[in-house]
Parts: C-alpha cells; sequence; structure tokens
C-alpha cells in the first residue's frame, strides 16, 4: 500500500475520498463529526504541501440515483467548521460543474463534490465513472477507510487512473489492525457480542486460533447457548447456524455463566439475573450477568491486547447495559493495548465517555470486521 509519502502532492489536484456518511439529526444537522475529524491530519498534510483537495464522498443508499435527501449539502457547514476552513460544495461529481469549479480553486481550497452513489456507476465500479472521476485531478488519495471493502469506483477502480496513496487515517487503521492480527502481545483477548453471529462468525474463527481467549456476549452468544443445548427462551438467536458454531467450541472460546432476562425488550419490564440452566421459556436474554463479568474481568486483567466488536446486551435501553458498561471499564481501565470497533460498539462506549481510554478506535465497521476476518479490503489493494 502506498502512502502520502511514496507520491508527490506538492500544489496538485487531489481527489480525497473520505468517508462522510455521518449521522445526521432529526432537524438535519450533523448529530457527530468524529468521522470528519478523523480527515483533519490528511487535509492538512495535503493543503500544507499547497494540494487543492477535492472531496469525494457518498452519503446513504440513493441506489444510483439523485436522491434530494442524500444530498451533502446539509453536512457542508459542519465540515467547514471541523476542517477550520471554508469548504465549497458542487452539486455534482462528474462532468462540467466540477471541473469548472476546481479550476477557480487555489492551493489550500478544499471542495466537496456531490454523493457519487448518485451514479450507478459508483457502486458498480463501473471503470467509465472511474475514469471521469479521475478526469477531475491529477492525484488520488483514500482515506475512506469505512468504505475500503467496497470495490466502488471512487474507493477502488479510480486508482488505476492516477498516482495514488493511502491518506494518514487509512494508513493508521492498516498499521493497527494489522498489528493486532499479524503480531500482537499476548495473552490476546477478544471480546465479541452484538446482534448476529452470521455477521462475525468468520471473525470468531479466524481470531481464534491467534488469540488467547474469546469472551462472547450479546444475542449471537444465544447461539452458541443453544449450540450446548441451553435452553434461551424467545431470545434472538439464528437457530438455523448452532450447528456450525458447534465447530468453534473450544476451551478459549467462553461464553456466558449467567445471564439478565426479561420478559420483554422494553426498558420497564421487569429483569432479573439466572444462571445458565434457569431461563425459561418466556424470557428475553438481554445482557451478561455478573458472574459473567467477573470471569471475563480474570481474562481482560491478563491481557496484554484486547479486541473489541460487539456489546454485551441490549445496551440502548439502560436497564439492560450494564454488561456492555462493566466490560467497557474493564477494558478502559486494562493495562492492555485496547482496539476496537462497530457502529453500536462505539456509541457505547463514547456513551460513558471512556473512549479517550482505549488506545484505537477503527472508524471501519464492515471494513474493520473484515479486515479482521483475514479478507482482502479491495479499497486496500487498490493502492498497492
Ligand atoms: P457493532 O455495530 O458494534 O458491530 P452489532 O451491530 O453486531 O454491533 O450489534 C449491536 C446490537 O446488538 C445492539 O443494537 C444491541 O441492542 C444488540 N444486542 C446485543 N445483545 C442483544 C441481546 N441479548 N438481544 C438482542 N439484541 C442484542
Ligand atoms: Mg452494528
Amino acid at each position: 500500500m502506498k502512502t502520502l509519502s511514496d507520491i508527490n502532492v506538492d500544489n496538485k489536484i487531489v481527489l480525497l475520498r473520505v468517508d462522510y456518511n455521518v449521522p445526521m439529526t432529526d432537524d438535519g444537522a450533523v448529530a457527530d463529526c468524529s468521522r470528519i475529524i478523523e480527515t483533519k491530519p490528511t487535509i492538512q498534510y495535503l493543503r500544507d504541501h499547497g494540494a487543492k483537495v477535492v472531496l469525494l464522498a457518498h452519503f446513504g443508499r440513493p441506489q444510483g440515483q439523485v436522491h434530494e435527501t442524500d444530498r451533502l449539502r446539509p453536512i457542508i457547514s459542519a465540515v467547514s467548521a471541523t476542517l477550520g476552513v471554508t469548504v465549497s460544495y458542487v452539486d455534482d461529481c462528474i462532468g462540467p460543474k466540477p471541473k469548472a469549479a476546481i479550476s477557480q480553486l487555489q492551493p489550500g481550497d478544499v471542495v466537496l463534490l456531490e454523493n457519487v452513489r448518485f451514479y450507478p456507476g459508483e457502486e458498480s465500479n463501473d471503470p467509465a465513472f472511474a475514469k471521469q472521476l479521475a478526469e477531475l485531478g491529477e492525484v488520488y488519495v483514500n482515506d475512506a477507510f469505512g468504505a475500503a471493502h467496497r470495490a466502488h469506483a471512487s474507493t477502488a477502480g479510480i486508482a488505476q487512473y492516477l498516482p495514488h496513496a493511502a491518506g494518514l487515517l487509512m494508513q493508521r487503521e492498516v498499521t493497527e489492525l494489522t498489528t493486532v492480527l499479524q503480531h500482537p502481545i499476548h495473552p490476546v483477548v477478544a471480546i465479541i457480542g452484538g446482534a448476529k453471529i452470521s455477521t462475525k462468525i468468520d471473525l470468531i474463527t479466524n481470531l481464534l486460533p491467534k488469540v488467547d481467549y474469546v469472551l462472547l456476549g450479546g444475542a449471537l452468544a444465544n447461539t452458541v447457548l443453544l449450540a450446548q443445548n441451553h435452553q434461551i427462551g424467545k431470545s434472538l438467536v439464528e437457530a438455523e447456524l448452532a450447528a456450525t458454531v458447534k465447530d468453534l467450541l473450544s476451551n478459549k472460546l467462553k461464553v456466558p455463566v449467567d445471564v439478565v432476562v426479561a420478559k420483554a425488550v422494553a426498558e420497564k419490564s421487569p429483569k432479573r439475573v439466572v444462571s445458565l440452566g434457569a431461563v425459561a421459556a418466556d424470557d428475553y436474554i438481554v445482557d451478561i450477568g455478573p458472574d459473567t463479568v467477573r470471569v471475563y474481568e480474570d481474562c481482560i486483567r491478563q491481557a496484554k491486547t484486547i479486541i473489541w466488536n460487539g456489546p454485551m446486551g441490549v445496551f440502548e435501553l439502560e436497564a439492560f447495559a450494564m454488561g456492555t458498561y462493566h466490560i467497557a471499564k474493564l477494558v478502559a481501565d486494562s493495562e492492555a493495548y485496547s482496539i476496537l470497533g462497530g457502529g453500536e460498539t462505539v456509541s457505547a462506549v463514547k456513551k460513558v465517555g471512556l473512549e479517550q481510554s482505549i488506545n484505537f478506535i477503527s472508524t471501519g465497521g464492515g471494513a474493520m470486521l473484515e479486515f479482521l476476518e483475514g479478507k482482502i479490503l479491495p479499497g486496500i489493494v487498490a493502492l498497492d
């Protein structure tokens, strides 16, 4: 993978792919600027080198058509404020409009082009569309790690037509994730939770031989509990995968020894802590129990490296958030090098204000998972 030091960006028109697919509030403001903040170092680097910076980004799922509610105009003020520079906006990403705007740019200027997913060629990685994007600039830099698992025109195809490199965020993501995957300091503890085991089975399979413990929580642990013939009541489960997950069972794989159950997944629903044998047929498992936290604490305390993805319970409801918060606190207090990622995991950690105590928080949800599954990401190979 080429990095910024491998290419010349001095006074060039640089097409910088960013991941500005930010969450919005109901009244149309950017709810969380993290993804914009993360791109500041690369943009600063480019501006310091006199580059004219042309930002390419996607937003939402407009399915290859102009979709008024997926325009990027509403994020422009937040982008300008966050980057500390007036960013201009063009309501198209190929053709005469961006060409005209780019021809007016001075060194250090920044412009954001319209949602690349308004064209079907983006997601189909159409070479003609990639070429039209490439025609707008002289150099391509990719900082959109969050979209690196997609072989799209602006994340992969375009690199063929221009000198290219990873931005500083992309470079940091790849360095951090490669280190934990290939030469972590042992003991390594992976904490895996969340909703569906189908989305994380490849992750668990790839990590098991590399790590010392995998601690499971969340609804995905229910499928493993079912595979071990435990009663899980009405809990969220992917029963059809129970046979498959049997192959994962080993001494390294820890499952909850007790759980929090409720008769409904609702804040006010009365809850009980029960041992595994005592889940009733009409119970929902909504969190890991305190004994499980203690067992997991022993592993986490020994760890020198921690990889965490996926909440331990339905943490969005305060009543079922204790397991996730206890684990967050243990990871934050640990001496281990900690990395975490995943949309809900990051928001759970932010909710309790512990994000500063984590060594590295990946900006990629799906991209981080695929990287840790050992897959080759098209957005990264394209930068070779
Ligand atoms: P991430 O985005 O961090 O990778 P996931 O998307 O895999 O995590 O899963 C997060 C979701 O899993 C959360 O919305 C949470 O409510 C849900 N979840 C966790 N535990 C349970 C459970 N026991 N029952 C139902 N949903 C759960
Ligand atoms: Mg998620």
